[in-house]
């Protein structure tokens, strides 16, 4: 795959683009490469992608700051992006936001005919969590807080100042809609003044400023199975932002990371890790005990003659399998300990044991 323009050279603005310019720019592009202008030129198509991706991204403060410092890594994940069939359209706008350019035309589009503007879901939020794997190996229920758009309460989300209420749109009469032609062809495009209500908000709610959302913190109690991996997402439906015009609220979803782990390493559902034994044991065998990653330790059989590198298995102590039944094994990989130090003593009796070793390797120093 080629790699990813940048957003404001695929737009066709400078950087420091107002956000009108960037929406003029993109309607410009949208309506030269839209799909149903196009029927069969995968190239257009391509391009109308480009635009929307790049628009979804530049028209959204936040998201432009990421993007401006980070580039494509900094709005990478973002949820809708690439879901490519043109046939989603109500859906990938409905989610993107842009009703207020394309609900009209994608409306007639779609044998919808004309339509009010209809409540909008919406969008969904990403957090990321990063546990330990212990939290990953039991699961366990964290707490946490993110920043969401809900109902005013002021205002009770309609926007408007208490006592006063909304005009009717004096552009579209109430309608919401209006009709524009545009060469050859015309089509009926929602309201830029109010934005399809029909409504205009005459004197705005001075806690939202006529939006009907505000910003809250909210702390929400995320359940993490046991077995969830690193890039796992978990699903918490309906704890996204919430939708304007009374719009169903999106959707949170976690991507869990997991913290490296001093002593275990995992690979799937086993995890692995080293133990020191002394060469002694390693000879005579003994039993060892083991950390394991549920904090107990356990006790384990060491054969004579056991060799340095060897592995372990200790079944069932691993991670357990996300949604079934069962656990990984612990695989405990032998480490023989070398003295580097030996009394008198000591260094006697090993040098009688080589003497006695037949199959020893190599003869030994003076000293
Ligand atoms: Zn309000
Ligand atoms: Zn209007």
């Amino acid at each position: 795959m080629a790699a990813k323009r940048d957003y404001y050279e695929v737009l066709g603005v400078s950087k420091s683009a107002s956000e009108e310019e960037i929406k003029q720019a993109y309607r410009k592009l949208a309506l030269k490469y839209h799909p149903d202008r196009n029927k069969g030129n995968p190239e257009a198509e391509e391009k109308f992608k480009e635009a929307t991706e790049a628009y979804e991204v530049l028209r959204d403060p936040k998201k432009r700051a990421s993007y401006d410092k980070f580039g494509h890594e900094g709005v990478a994940g973002f949820e809708g992006f690439g879901r490519g069939a043109y046939t989603d359209f109500a859906d990938i706008f409905g989610d993107f936001d842009l009703g207020d350019i394309f609900e009209g035309f994608f409306g007639s589009g779609f044998g919808g005919g004309t339509r009010r503007k209809r409540p909008r879901r919406g969008a969904d939020i990403q957090y990321d969590l990063t546990i330990d794997l212990e939290d990953a190996a039991q699961g366990r229920e964290v707490q946490i807080e993110i920043p969401r758009n809900e109902i005013c309460t002021s205002c009770g989300g309609s926007g408007s100042a208490a006592g006063s209420k909304p005009a009717v749109c004096p552009l579209c009469n109430g309608t919401g809609q209006i009709r524009q032609t545009q060469g050859f062809f015309s089509i009926t495009q929602t309201c830029y003044k109010c934005k399809g209500a029909g409504k205009i908000i005459t004197s705005p709610c001075r806690v939202c400023g006529g939006v009907g959302l505000t910003m809250k913190k909210r702390k929400i109690t995320v359940k993490i199975p046991a077995g969830v991996e690193s890039g796992s997402r978990l699903k918490i439906t309906g704890e996204g932002e919430q939708g304007a015009q009374d719009g169903d609220r999106g959707d949170l979803y976690v991507v869990i990371h997991i913290r490296k782990h001093p002593l275990f390493e995992r690979h799937g559902n086993d995890i692995l890790n080293m133990v020191n034994i002394s060469f002694v044991v390693a000879c005579l065998g003994g039993e060892i005990e083991v950390p394991t990653i549920s904090g107990k330790k356990a006790k384990m059989k060491i054969p004579p003659g056991t060799e340095n590198g060897h592995i372990f298995r200790l079944k069932g102590n691993g991670i357990p399998y996300l949604g079934s039944y069962g656990k990984g094994d612990q695989l405990v990989k032998i480490n023989i300990h070398v003295p580097k130090r030996l009394t008198p003593k000591q260094k006697e009796l090993l040098s009688e044991f080589a003497r006695l070793d037949s199959e020893s390797f190599g003869t030994l120093s003076s000293n």
